[in-house]
């Protein structure tokens, strides 16, 4: 008997819980060699979030667990506390909403029990229902940030994953502040078998990643698992420096040959300066947000605070 530890991460999901649990115990039911543990975790809900789980674990004390955040710390946050909470043998990782369709356990224990994969994962492979431009940028981040970093990431790969527990573990050691799932995911190694899906709806509620929240949620990604972006730095500086000395020794031969020329091209330098400032501030903005998260690693602060757990 193996035990399966499911870890939900939930913000604002008061309509989507009493649909998810039902759901995903439908499919536990089949799996008989299999001992459930779910871990809730309430990601700072400003709605009625914590007294649905409140109402499963008084309706299954012994299966159903959960862990009540003291704000609001974010979906990479409620994952690391829902793994370090969980002891089983297996652990998922499942969306509150069903967009993860929990039709796919079965599967994912069957290829773990076989040895060969240490953590089976799940891929969209069509983006119905999503902006033209969504899929364009999301297409766009991961093949620059797998160009770039030695760390892969899958396109379209969700969180919605079952590990072994020594994946688990190497999940958990990695303690750093900023957490990027997807690249801890791939950064820890072990093999891992991809299963495909086409995209579900959420059940109830709504997801309020906004299109600037990606863009963010992308370039922190970028900086938590490359160092290419201080290298384009470096490289537009050194190109700009190069093409200023170039630009001088023409400048200084003119005068030479002709000094009456010197008034000419105001525009010119005008238009330089301003290029030369825009990319100085690009780097040194390229350089903060790096320094940014030094900043808060170094303050070594909790990756969250819990205010109750049962
Ligand atoms: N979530 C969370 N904290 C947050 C935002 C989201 O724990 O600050 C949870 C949310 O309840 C859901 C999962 O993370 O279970 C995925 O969120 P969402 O459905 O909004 O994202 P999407 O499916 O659009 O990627
Ligand atoms: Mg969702």
């Amino acid at each position: 008997m193996k035990t399966l530890s499911i870890i939900v991460p939930c913000y604002e999901e008061e309509d989507a819980l009493p649909l998810f649990y039902p759901a995903v115990k439908k499919v536990l039911d089949t799996m008989k060699d299999i001992k459930p543990e779910f871990w809730f975790v309430n990601d700072g809900s400003s709605d009625n979030t914590l007294a649905e789980m409140k109402k499963l674990h008084k309706a299954n004390p012994d299966e159903a667990h959960y862990i009540s955040f003291s704000r609001n710390f974010g979906k990479e946050s409620a994952l690391y506390a829902g793994l370090q909470a969980s002891t089983g043998d297996y652990v998922v990782v499942m969306d509150a909403d069903l967009q993860d369709p929990p039709k796919f356990l079965p599967e994912m224990v069957k290829y773990l029990e076989s040895g060969k994969y240490d953590c089976v994962g799940t891929r969209r492979v069509d983006r119905k229902g999503e902006a033209k431009i969504k899929s364009f940028f999301s297409n766009a981040f991961y093949g620059f940030i797998n160009h770039i970093s030695k760390t892969q990431i899958v396109s379209g790969a969700r969180d919605f994953r079952m590990m072994t527990r020594q994946m688990v573990n190497a999940v958990l050691s990695m303690k750093e502040y900023s957490r990027f799932s997807k690249g801890i995911f791939s950064w820890v190694g072990f093999k891992t078998k991809y299963l495909d899906y086409h995209n579900v709806e959420r059940v109830a509620g709504k997801s309020d990643w906004s299109t600037l929240q990606l863009f963010k949620y992308a370039f922190s990604g970028i900086a938590d698992f490359s160092q290419a972006p201080l290298n384009i730095a470096v490289w537009l500086g050194g190109v700009s420096s190069i093409l200023s000395i170039i630009g001088l020794i023409v400048v200084l031969v003119r005068h030479i040959i002709n000094p009456a020329s010197a008034v000419f091209g105001w525009a010119s330098t005008i238009s330089i300066i301003l290029l030369i400032g825009g990319l100085q501030l690009l780097c040194i903005g390229i350089i903060g947000r790096y320094i940014g998260k030094i900043f808060l690693q170094v303050k070594n602060r909790p990756i969250y605070i819990v205010k109750e757990k049962a």
